[in-house]
């Protein structure tokens, strides 16, 4: 059965309300204070870049953030029986949170919604780091060792997870379609998985408001607004 791998940037999920910080021209990139509060050494010396840090969570769009007609569309192909896997550079959970089971998806850059040590390793919900901030602890450190907590998402000056990479790499290399949404493409790894998968002969379907530097190589690419072309593209490919 053909497997239908989907990348997905920042682009999906503006309908849902959640802008693109992280992209070539997202707000960390063009705000030099902002982007401190997402680089890992900054944060790591920094006890008031963590205070501001932990605010900037507190108050992220992700918390009321619901899927949309695009997320939606993916969990139901994969309800119908075809094999989908989704290589994600968002950190929201919006996949999951539409219906798609987790180990469909392969989260680039990690995720929000959880917590991490940085010295024990220790992983917690986000949700209940944020409840000690709103209760008034500026920094909360891990309950087990004390250590330094962040979100549990890859940082400005963090390596991606090898073992992500490594995994969606092979994907990229396995699918027979690969549909890139709402990515520009300019950036590792999101760029390189597109890349791998044409050159492995996959279709390369493009589905992104601006043009892409594999826009080329692509067999098809849509301009059109995702929250309408993708259940569109989406429904040519349901199993039953
Ligand atoms: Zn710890």
């Amino acid at each position: 059965m053909t497997l239908i791998a989907l990348l997905t940037g920042a682009g999906i999920s503006t309908d849902s309300g959640i802008p693109d910080y992280r992209g070539p021209n997202g707000l960390w990139r063009r705000d030099p204070g902002a982007e401190k509060l997402v680089t890992y050494d900054y944060y790591m010396a920094d006890p008031e870049i963590r205070r501001r840090s932990w605010l900037m969570r507190r108050d992220a769009e992700t918390w009321g953030a619901e899927p949309n007609a695009a997320h939606v569309a993916i969990a139901e192909l994969e309800r119908s029986g075809t094999p989908v896997r989704v290589l994600t550079q968002n950190v929201d959970g919006l996949h999951q949170m539409a219906g798609l089971p987790p180990r469909k998806v392969l989260e680039l850059h990690g995720t929000a919604r959880s917590v991490l040590c940085t010295d024990c390793g220790v992983r917690s919900s986000m949700a209940d780091a944020l409840a000690r901030v709103e209760a008034g602890e500026a920094d909360p450190p891990c309950l087990a060792c004390g250590g330094i907590l962040k979100s549990a998402t890859v940082m400005f000056g963090e390596a991606l997870d090898p073992a992500v990479l490594g995994e969606a790499m092979g994907i990229a290399k396995a699918c027979e379609v690969l549909i890139a949404v709402g990515t520009t493409l300019q950036v590792h790894p999101a760029a390189s998985l597109a890349g791998i998968a044409a050159e492995g002969g996959a279709r390369l379907i493009i589905v992104n408001a601006e043009a892409t530097p594999y826009d080329a190589m692509a067999a098809e690419v849509v301009r059109e607004p995702i929250g309408t072309a993708l259940p569109k593209l989406l429904a040519g490919y349901r199993l039953g």
